[in-house]
């Protein structure tokens, strides 16, 4: 029966785990110390999903790029399709966070939203506005 090892990294004890497999099924999960880990294991072993970060490009923005990621963890065989989709888009500033970047990314029901504020050129920031 094939075996596969895997790090458990749903908490920072980092169990090291096996999980056995015929083709259909899980047939065991070893090495975990919580139901969470045999969770993330059989996740892991039958639709690995990740959470995407990259930057998109700013256009009038006081930076070129905003940092964005996926606001739910997307399949990772999607993974580079969805950097495309990164990639093709340009956002207009301001940038503000968790703004919605691109809405249900590739039918996934995860959106790309903005991680950090990027100002529009020459837009005054609240803080410094003269009373
Ligand atoms: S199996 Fe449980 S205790 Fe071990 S790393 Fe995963 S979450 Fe943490």
């Amino acid at each position: 029966m094939p075996e596969k090892k895997l790090v458990c990294i749903v908490c920072p004890v980092g169990c090291q785990m096996v999980v056995s497999q015929n083709e259909e099924d899980i047939e065991k999960v070893s090495g975990n110390q919580c139901k969470r880990g045999r969770e993330y294991a059989i996740a892991e072993c039958t639709n690995p999903v990740r959470t995407v970060t990259s930057t998109i490009a700013v256009l009038n923005g006081e930076l070129p790029v905003a940092p964005v990621k996926t606001d739910k963890p997307i399949p990772k065989q999607l993974i580079s399709d969805c950097m495309r989709e990164i990639n093709q888009c340009i956002a207009q500033a301001p940038v503000r966070i968790g703004d919605i970047i691109i809405r249900n990314v590739l039918d996934t029901g995860s959106n790309i939203v903005a991680t950090s504020n990027i100002g529009a050129t020459g837009e005054i920031d609240d803080d410094k506005k003269l009373s």
